[in-house]
């Protein structure tokens, strides 16, 4: 199939003049099937749409038996096609019938057909359908295979759109559970409660048009829609609110960057040149996108991804000649929903009218969210099926602390909601006025609170959060939002701010950790990876092109010159990869010297502990530290075998399980024992009963999240040490999956703060 490939748009055209053409829906679709078939080599052409209840239908089909169309029926998640659509990501294997979710359909007659390849139809973001190509001859499908079929699924979902095949009340939307009270589950982004009127962050961006009539005309529109685009940002910038959000400019300074990457420019560009409309090169970009932001795993940069989202849905409102504020239509009680909403976008709202903002998507570090805390908001974001059970002008009621988006509420639950809202008052001036107390245990023992940072938005939060220091500086997060590797001077900038904003407070900066799943532009990867966090990345790819981790530490130890460094490597796997790292270090240090420059008062090297093999080697390794710190994110996931990303196992294990605790129990006595100071950086410390656990092995260090140190501290300074160490010592040789419920009970009996 590949010599027609690279003719998408001949390929559209004619699909084009298939849909305009008379006749049916039906029969439209049934030669839209035959001719992706043709077009493409394939002997197998399906098209599955969505339908009320999640349910996928068969509608067309060059290849498979003809009796089986409106026949077979799949739910999400089952069979190949229902994987497709639960992912919302393609499928390209090379032996179907092999595959763990293959579900033979016999009326189907396909077991024949070896090779699959499946894209969703996508429509504003959701599944609206799965199109499928199969051939006999078991083959994985070139990439710009994979490319021409989304392209040609765009079509398709144009196709769904004109409400011929389905009649919008079958489509997928669940509309029978609108009117009654409902209560969606999500995540807590940013604390708080609030109430007020559903208000669309936008309208759902229709895309009537996806093939263009006039391919260079829609180049141009294109190109004139990123122009005003970039305009639009420069006055977003320019606008006098801005001068007193300090600290949040920085965050709309990185967002504007992204307007003018060429990569994301040139991939429109060439979707456009392909044959699709300039709004529909948008979205089929987008999807790609939404894709890659599916394949990382850290939450922090699939957030910087997510951006480009925002700015796709802004050029896209452009290009269709809707640019209308949205603010007009708020209220001063208003909860903002979206799928996802980016920091520009959030900046279009006065402020003053937000109660809340509901994402379906969003993540903890997402650049909205950053500054809906600093702006005091309170977010719930990853609310699973958000946009289909709220209408706009409806009651919403957001609780962060059961983290439930309540949807048309029952009196009793408006009722809960104003007694919620005057405690979390309360509670929030509690932290405030224990800022400058002491993180210490009832019985006189200090807990070191650091907090973790990675941008220079974040730099503020030492001082809002009584924080002792920079526990964890993720210096990655810099690099990601750079199109080209920042120079020496650059990062020089950057390390110096830091260490300026944090005083005299101790900052461990952590070297690169990029590759894997934390791709960054300028190095690009030759092959795709099969388990990207156990690839190349961090202290390995350094290690390889020790030049990049060079100009990092030249960088630091420039920034540092007269005051004290902290430099710590991730994931080291074994002594002898950090005595090269230090060997790399020294040098760095023997150039200041060659070249008279001021070195740092002091220099302290630490590693992390992700990576479990380097507990076998603990007495080596506290010879050769000043200091460790255990990431638990990534030590979890390699120490129980269990991917984190996975949604099916994010409840599979648990962090306070007996294994768990013996694991870091062993390593929190040998640090101690050499007197080398240990810290937990992971985020398992920003739980106040994990952190407690902590404490009670012999962790007298942790580096959480901002905003967990109030609460962390509350735990602390309400705790007496010598009854949980005991406790908790008892608890190691238990034969449980957990001891959470233990604990629990433990901390209520002995009056211990758990939030
Ligand atoms: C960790 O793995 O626990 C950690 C702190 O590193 P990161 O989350 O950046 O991988
Ligand atoms: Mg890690």
């Amino acid at each position: 199939m590949s010599d027609n490939v690279s003719q998408p748009r001949l390929l559209l055209r004619r699909l084009h003049s298939v849909m305009a053409a008379g006749g049916s829906a039906q029969d439209r679709l049934d030669r839209v099937a035959h001719l992706i078939a043709q077009n493409m080599v394939a002997e197998v052409c399906s098209i599955y749409l969505s339908r009320a209840g999640g349910v996928l239908e068969l509608f067309a089909t060059e290849g498979l038996k003809a009796s089986a169309v409106h026949q077979t029926r799949l739910n999400i998640g089952e069979g190949l096609v229902g994987l497709v659509a639960e992912r919302g990501i393609p499928l390209n294997i090379s032996e179907a019938p092999n595959h763990p979710r293959f579900a033979y359909r016999p009326e189907t007659g396909e077991d024949i057909y070896h090779s699959f390849l499946g894209v969703p139809v996508l429509r504003t973001g959701k599944v609206a359908g799965v199109l499928v190509v199969q051939n006999v001859t078991p083959r994985s499908y070139k990439i710009e295979e994979v490319e021409a079929l989304q392209t040609i699924a765009m079509v398709i979902s144009e196709l769904v759109a004109s409400g011929d095949l389905i009649a919008p009340d079958e489509l997928s939307e669940d509309a029978a559970t609108l009117g009654a009270p409902v209560t969606l589950n999500g995540t807590k982004l940013s604390d708080g409660v609030g109430s007020g009127i559903a208000v669309f962050h936008q309208p759902q961006i229709k895309i009537k048009r996806t093939v263009a009539e006039d391919v260079d005309a829609e180049v141009v529109r294109l190109e004139q829609a990123i122009s005003t685009l970039r305009e639009q940002l420069e006055d977003m910038l320019k606008h006098p609110d801005l001068s007193h959000m300090g600290e949040h400019r920085e965050v709309l300074e990185t967002y504007r960057m992204f307007a003018y990457d060429q990569g994301w420019q040139a991939k429109m560009r060439e979707a456009a040149l392909s044959g699709l409309t300039a709004e529909a090169a948008v979205d089929r970009v987008q999807q790609d996108n939404r894709i890659r932001m599916q394949k990382i795993r850290d939450p922090y940069l699939r957030e910087r991804i997510a951006d480009f989202e925002d700015l796709a849905s802004r050029l896209i409102r452009i290009l269709q000649g809707c640019e209308t504020s949205e603010r007009e239509a708020l209220s001063d009680q208003t909860v903002l929903i979206a799928r996802n909403i980016g920091p520009a976008e959030l900046m279009d709202y006065d402020r003053t009218y937000l109660q809340a903002i509901v994402l379906e998507e969003g993540s903890a570090t997402a650049h909205v969210t950053i500054i809906a805390r600093a702006m005091g908001i309170p977010v719930i974001g990853r609310v699973s099926g958000l946009l289909s059970h709220v209408e706009a002008g409806e009651h919403v009621i957001v609780d962060t602390g059961s983290e439930h988006v309540y949807v048309r509420p029952s009196e009793d639950i408006i009722e809960s909601y104003r007694q919620t809202a005057k405690l979390i008052r309360k509670q929030l001036e509690a932290y405030e006025a224990e800022r400058c107390l002491p993180s210490e245990t009832l019985d006189g023992k200090r807990v070191n609170l650091f907090m973790n940072a990675g941008l220079l938005v974040d730099l503020p939060n030492i001082e809002n959060t009584g924080a002792e220091g920079i526990g964890l500086f993720r210096t990655e997060f810099q690099f990601m939002i750079s199109p080209v590797l920042p120079k020496v001077d650059e990062q020089f900038k950057i390390y110096s701010a830091v260490l300026d904003s944090a005083e005299k407070k101790p900052v461990v900066f952590r070297t690169l950790d990029i590759g894997g799943d934390k791709q960054v532009p300028f190095l690009p990867r030759d092959e795709e990876e099969e388990n990207p966090a156990m690839g190349w990345r961090a202290i390995r790819i350094a290690l390889e092109r020790p030049a990049l981790l060079r100009f990092q530490l030249r960088a630091m130890l420039y920034a540092a010159a007269g005051r004290d460094l902290c430099v710590m490597f991730p994931m080291i796997a074994e002594v002898a990869e950090l005595k090269r790292c230090k060997a790399i270090l020294q040098k760095e240090i023997n150039r200041l010297e060659m070249y008279n420059r001021v070195p740092p008062a002091s220099i302290k090297v630490g590693c992390m502990l992700e990576i479990p093999s380097l507990a076998w080697q603990m007495d080596l390794l506290l010879n050769e530290v000043d200091f460790l710190s255990v990431g638990t994110n990534d030590l979890m996931q390699f120490f129980f075998a269990c991917d984190r990303s996975n949604p099916r196992l994010t409840d599979r294990y648990d962090l306070l399980a007996p294994p768990v605790l013996s694991f870091l129990y062993s390593v929190i006595q040998a640090c101690n024992d050499k007197d080398v100071p240990i810290t937990l950086c992971g985020e398992m410390g920003s739980k106040p009963i994990e952190a407690m656990a902590l404490i009670g092995l012999g962790l007298r260090r942790l580096s959480v999240s901002p905003t967990a140190i109030g609460p962390v501290k509350r735990m602390v300074r309400s705790m007496n040490l010598d009854r949980l160490e005991e406790f908790m010592l008892s608890k190691l040789s238990s034969a449980d999956h957990s001891i959470r419920d233990s604990l629990a009970h433990f901390a209520r009996d002995h009056r211990v703060k758990l939030g």
